[in-house]
């Protein structure tokens, strides 16, 4: 047998959040350098997983720190190498390492040191199960090969402890593994095997996830075209009080969900939580094209040591985000209705930011990594999500595409082109490839377009595109921090200070001030905790409504703390600005039959 690079990881000590992990490397010359990744593809922000790292000893010669991420063994007499080191691992976010007396979590990128220089190798994964009664129930979900797929004996069962095989560092780190006494789904999509893994405390009704997730499946790889570029698929969700995330992988995504996301025995409705949970796995899923094998040619090969800023994430991720709700119409798993109320939600973001009059869809992609992640209470008033934006970037070239080819192309062709002539080959996409597909696809020249999309502040022209397919997008003010859109709303021309905020055990403290809003002007600020409106205690009440019940045009006082001052404001009262999308009501039979074809009725 070869001898291969081998880790064996073990959650040996749950209580202590502890991965206990063992690096042999056969046939090391004298000096060997170790590195964990300082960032998780998908995630662009700079993590710093080695800060996890509690001990490192070797075998034989002598560690040394090369870097904060990189660990120098050198004067090595062997002929193969020992590395033993404690991964602590408590951050529950799909993005890095958690482990508890409930269940054991991982990315390669936080407990796999990649040895410099080998990264083409294949190497062996052992996996062992924690020691004690408590655990015997535990199993193993990853998307990672078994050994015994590559004919290596000891390889895992399914779901069982024991060897896994990746063909290189960078496959390696691509397959998270989720270890507990999770529950298990299973159906089939095109001839691919799913799994659908709960962790956590649920109560979900597994045959309708099992049947809703194969619908949905089914969908996106005949979008793309049979076969599906994966063996197997994995959808692992750890189920939270309250939660939200997701992280896309080859063949696998990791996802977070509140408890009451997931649909009941006996229940049949789609609930808003339920939408948002379908919406997220039609989102990752996607992603198994759009971004995990169709990549921007600068993150081929990633590099994992520091930022690598790309413009394309309004493709990568605001293609994604467009198509991931759109697919839950198509398959009807939503109604029309339920659909066009989500897109009013999303327009609804991106108008609610003064920051879309600041930062352009490419410019808030580039600095993703210092702006997007790390968003403060000025960032609605700074930046544009290259994820809402880019959405509806796509709608807008895909409504001018059918358009422009007279209902025969739409951006479905988009993504198949570049699947079929970039994603498939390993070729990466470059700033202008998706600019120069379109224009071959429709005959037309759409410079202008995409000039004004992607590099100017400008606002898309969707009122008028969506009224070219029979839909009438209107605008209202908001009435609160609340108000997510969507819906027509009486109340929305009451006075507001255009701020969000969160309950205070004093009254209501600002995490927001919205630019242009009477709230600003008046001097009011994040941070602030406001205490009383016209003299009546804050606490316990809805600041909107007790600040909308005052008429717009007049003046009122408001008492607020910065810090331990005490603060006096006089707000002149206007309502909010209307940025809030909803849709006119329409029935499905009075769709246009250019609408119908958009959305597959
Ligand atoms: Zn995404």
């Amino acid at each position: 047998m070869a001898q291969f690079i081998q880790y064996h990881i073990t959650p040996s000590f749950p209580e202590a959040h502890l991965f206990y992990i063992t690096l042999t490397i056969p046939a090391v010359s004298e000096q060997v350098t170790l590195r964990l990744p300082n960032w998780i593809p998908g995630s662009y922000m700079i993590r710093d997983f080695a800060k996890n790292i509690v001990q490192l000893r070797a075998s034989d010669g002598k560690v040394s720190k090369g870097s904060k991420d990189s660990w120098i063994i050198s004067g090595i007499k062997d002929d193969h190498l020992v590395v033993e080191y404690e991964v602590y691992a408590w951050d529950l976010s799909v993005r890095a390492a958690h482990v508890d007396q409930t269940h054991a979590y991982f990315n390669g990128t936080s407990v796999f040191l990649e040895v410099i220089g080998r990264e083409q190798e294949a190497v062996l994964v052992d996996i062992e199960a924690p020691v004690g009664e408590a655990y015997k129930n535990w199993r193993v979900a990853t998307s990672m090969r078994s050994a015994s797929e590559v004919a290596i004996d000891g390889g895992a069962e399914l779901y069982g402890f024991g060897l896994y095989f990746a063909e290189n560092y960078d496959e390696l780190i691509d397959h998270p593994v989720e270890i507990a006494d999770f529950s298990l789904g299973q159906f089939e999509a095109c001839g691919v095997s799913h799994d659908i893994v709960l962790a956590g405390k649920h109560y979900a009704d597994m045959p309708r996830l099992e049947k809703d997730l194969q619908k949905l499946c089914e969908y996106h790889i005949r979008f793309f075209g049979e076969p599906a570029p994966m063996e197997r698929y994995v959808f692992m969700t750890y189920v939270l009080g309250n939660g939200f995330g997701g992280l896309e992988h080859r063949a696998s995504t990791s996802l977070h969900c509140g408890r009451n996301d997931l649909p009941r025995v006996g229940e049949d409705s789609v609930s808003q939580g339920y939408r948002t949970y379908l919406g997220l796995c039609s989102h990752e899923y996607f992603h198994t094209w759009n971004v995990k094998r169709i990549k921007p040619a600068r993150f081929l090969p990633y590099d994992l040591t520091q930022e690598t800023p790309t413009e394309l994430l309004w493709v990568f991720e605001g293609f994604t985000s467009y198509f991931d709700d759109l697919a839950l119409a198509r398959t009807k798993l939503i109604d029309v209705k339920s659909y066009l109320e989500l897109l009013a939600q999303t327009i609804t973001r991106v108008w609610q930011g003064a920051g879309r009059h600041k930062q352009t869809v490419t410019e808030s992609s580039f600095d993703a990594w210092s702006k997007f992640y790390k968003q403060d209470e000025n960032a609605p008033n700074a930046i544009v999500s290259y994820y809402t934006k880019g959405s509806l970037v796509a709608l807008a070239l895909d409504l001018k595409i059918r358009k422009a080819t007279e209902h025969q192309k739409c951006l479905d062709d988009v993504m198949r082109i570049l699947w079929n002539q970039y994603g498939k080959v390993g070729k990466g996409v470059e700033d202008d490839t998706v600019q120069d597909i379109v224009n071959q696809l429709t005959g037309e020249d759409f410079t202008a377009f995409f000039q004004q999309a992607l590099y100017t502040t400008q606002d898309l022209p969707l009122e008028q595109l969506l009224a070219e397919f029979g839909l009438q997008l209107k605008f209202r003010a908001s009435t609160g921090a609340n108000d997510k859109g969507g819906k027509l709303d009486s109340k929305s021309e009451m006075a507001s200070l255009m701020v969000n905020w969160v309950a205070d055990p004093l009254g209501a403290k600002l995490n927001v001030v919205h630019d242009f809003g009477c709230g600003q002007k008046a001097g009011l600020s994040a941070g602030d905790v406001v205490i009383a409106v016209d003299g009546i205690k804050v606490a316990g009440n809805d600041l909107d409504n007790m600040v909308g019940q005052f008429t717009t045009g007049s003046e009122l006082e408001i008492q607020a703390f910065r810090r331990d001052e005490l603060m006096s404001f006089t707000v002149s009262l206007e309502p909010a600005l209307a940025t809030v999308a909803y849709f006119e009501p329409v029935s499905e039979q009075e769709l246009s039959s250019h609408a119908k074809a958009w959305l597959h009725l």
